[in-house]
């Protein structure tokens, strides 16, 4: 009997999913890939979000374990969480830190997720997990109809940067459990734009890939287009006589950082764009449109309200925010049957503003776009992490002291770098200690460090709280 709920309620998600389907394949105009579902008024939006939710409250209470609990705790049926208010009344957001609860006390995939062993067999598409995570990752299995919904929303949001099938995309990037790249090539194979991979190359090759081979975007993070930039002068090429006009950017704040953006943009003569999102809300929510990366007047984000709900939080005591209040973002996940998450914390700052886009799109905007995240994660490069993970590796290899610390900061060509400095105690072989440390810190956060190592005694001694994080990157 609950086996026959649990599927039924999966279907009817689905079929409501199915009844919004407004332009999947093609885009129904020059400007905006689905005029109906971005440019629609704000009440025909909340009502299509609504509607969503009804088939996603019930689909979630009878196919995850974690929700049921939270609706039993807070004395909640999935009929009290009809409409937007009524999440925002009844239902407290959900933090990574419930997550992982949930992930150790369940693993590996914890209870948050819709996804049985069974559906996996049957509909499974990829595994992704949450890039530097701590001891449990948090995973995230996604099915054949996360593909489709997922590839349509990137599809439409790269279609509002201004990415057209006369491009061709260099995707610097490697394929790991990260969700970003392998959404971004559905996207453009669903958009027909011709792209070249870029994994596993180093800089310099792909510098050369860019002057041999024109792409007119350029995908990456912003501190890697500022370093590709540089290799590209060091090896003799002007980088902004390439033929780059887009440089589409994701993992850190980019837009939101303004003195970043100018230096990209007169670096590659090209204009920037971001992708917002987290891999436990589908990968996809924010997206740039022409209006708000113009180089004159306000910077900001669009977020795609059409399959999300999103809204902004105070961060102590994550009540809403008043009109113009800068808060943490919330995600409410109506697209997808891997993960649709009801009022999850993704917890960067900004402003929402619902008022009308001059491009058309009705779709609320993160004014000043995104600027960082309220708690402690480290994030280098467009590789999060946190300093537990760093401490995990120091801790992992005999002859080091108790005493490390992080110093993060900015090298010559603008890339993040960090450096872990830690103690040898006595007798232990220095050379050997780098090494060591250096292939620690790849294998677990997958970023390159630069290990030091020191005689014992140079660090300061912790006395309560240990302040392992000297972050002296410059704020450019
Ligand atoms: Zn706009």
């Amino acid at each position: 009997m609950k086996t026959d709920r649990a599927a039924a309620t999966r279907r009817a998600w689905l079929e409501t999913m199915e009844r919004f389907r407004f332009d999947p394949d093609v885009p129904a105009s020059e400007a905006i890939w689905s005029p109906r579902l971005e440019c629609c008024s704000r009440d025909e939006l909340r009502s299509i979000q609504e509607q969503k939710l009804a088939a996603l409250v019930p689909f979630l209470y009878e196919n995850s374990t974690f929700y049921r609990r939270r609706f039993e705790l807070l004395g909640l049926i999935p009929t009290d969480l009809r409409t937007v208010a009524d999440l925002q009344r009844r239902w407290p957001v959900v933090t990574k830190d419930e997550m992982t609860q949930d992930v150790s006390a369940a693993p590996p995939y914890g209870t948050y997720t819709t996804v049985t062993n069974e559906v996996w067999r049957d509909n499974g598409w990829m595994m992704f997990t949450t890039s530097g995570s701590t001891g449990a990752p948090r995973i995230f299995r996604y099915t054949q109809n996360d593909r489709r919904l997922f590839t349509w929303a990137a599809a439409r949001a790269m279609h509002a940067f201004g990415i057209r099938r006369t491009d061709t995309l260099l995707l610097c990037s490697g394929f790991g459990p990260h969700v970003f790249a392998w959404i971004a090539q559905h996207a453009l194979t669903h958009m027909r734009v011709a792209w070249i991979p870029g994994g596993g190359l180093d800089a310099s090759a792909r510098a050369i890939l860019v002057q041999r081979h024109r792409p007119t975007v350029l995908c990456c993070t912003p501190s890697y287009a500022l370093h590709l930039a540089r290799v590209m002068q060091d090896l003799g090429f002007d980088p902004a006589a390439q033929g780059v006009r887009l440089v589409f950017v994701a993992g850190e704040p980019a837009l939101g950082v303004p003195q970043t953006r100018a230096r990209i943009e007169s670096l590659w003569n090209a204009r920037m764009v971001e992708f917002y999102g987290c891999t436990e809300a589908a990968a996809h929510g924010g997206y740039s449109c022409p209006v708000g990366t113009r180089s004159e007047g306000p910077v900001f984000a669009h977020l795609s309200e059409d399959s999300q709900i999103w809204e902004t939080v105070r961060p102590d005591d994550y009540a809403p925010t008043g009109p113009d209040e800068r808060g943490l973002t919330v995600v409410t996940n109506l697209n997808s049957e891997g993960s649709p998450q009801l009022r999850f914390l993704v917890g960067d700052y900004t402003t929402l503003d619902a008022g009308a886009c001059e491009c058309g799109r009705t779709h609320v905007r993160a004014m000043g776009s995104f600027v960082g995240r309220a708690d402690d994660l480290i994030n280098v490069r467009g590789v999060k992490f946190f300093p537990a993970d760093i401490e995990r590796a120091v801790r992992s290899i005999p002859g080091v002291g108790d005493e490390y610390e992080i110093v993060l900061a900015t090298d010559d060509g603008g890339m993040d770098v960090m450096t872990v400095r830690i103690e040898h105690s006595e007798h232990a072989h220095a050379a050997a200690l780098i090494e060591r440390l250096q292939a620690e810190i790849r294998t677990r956060v997958e970023i390159r460090a630069t290990a030091e190592v020191l005689v014992p005694g140079t660090l300061p001694r912790t006395e309560f709280k240990a302040r392992r994080i000297r972050d002296a990157r410059r704020k450019t």
